[in-house]
């Protein structure tokens, strides 16, 4: 039941805007037509935090993207997106993450990423039918995503969720005061894994 999961309103806003950012207005409504969501042309969902956008809404939007400019392509307007979606999100959400406090911003390296990754995913788990679950090994934070609206209801023989790749990376480079981590999906659902799952290196490549 594909209609039983949904994002807040809000959140298909921020990820239209993202898009926007990338490959501008003609190219979300050109993504638009090709998802078969023309209603959504000149007609973003408000900033609601409804909880009323179909996961299979934001697959096929994402999946869109590989339409329009092949998978090579695609998954580099994704992972861009990505990065755009983190940085409003952080306006609409950063005050109630706690993450833009001074306090914050004085922890230690490691500390802020276990804070920071703690507080983004309670943001889906609870503003969302996202689930997420962070796990911590000696080198990585991985972040399982349980269930996925990036790849909603889609089968692939390579992990596809590049949007939340874009996003992690972003927000680690926001979290670190501009380092760069090793971000990659691991395992995908659209590939048959039981989870779509970011491996993030802890220490920074730079
Ligand atoms: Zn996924």
């Amino acid at each position: 039941m594909s209609e039983a999961f949904h994002y807040p309103l809000r959140m298909g806003r921020l990820i239209l805007l993202g898009m926007e950012e990338i490959i501008g207005r003609n190219g979300v409504h050109a993504a638009l037509n090709l998802a078969s969501h023309s209603e959504y042309i000149n007609n973003y969902p408000p900033a609601s935090s409804e909880r009323s956008l179909p996961f299979k809404t934001i697959s096929e939007l994402h999946e869109a993207l590989e339409q329009a400019y092949g998978p090579r392509g695609g998954r580099g307007v994704a992972l861009r997106t990505g990065r755009a979606v983190f940085a409003y999100g952080l306006r609409e959400y950063g005050s109630q993450l706690g993450l833009t406090e001074m306090a914050f911003r004085l922890l230690p390296l490691p500390t802020k990423l276990r804070v920071g990754g703690k507080a983004l995913a309670e943001l889906f788990n609870h503003q969302t039918d996202q689930v997420v679950r962070l796990e911590e090994t000696e080198k990585s934070l991985l972040w399982h995503i349980e269930r996925c609206p990036l790849c909603w209801e889609r089968h692939s023989e390579d992990p596809v969720c590049h949007l939340a790749v874009g996003l992690l990376e972003e927000s680690l480079y926001w979290l670190s005061g501009g380092k760069i981590f090793n971000v990659e999906e691991t395992q995908c659902i659209a590939r048959g894994d039981p989870t779509c799952t970011i491996c993030i290196e802890k220490t920074p490549i730079t």
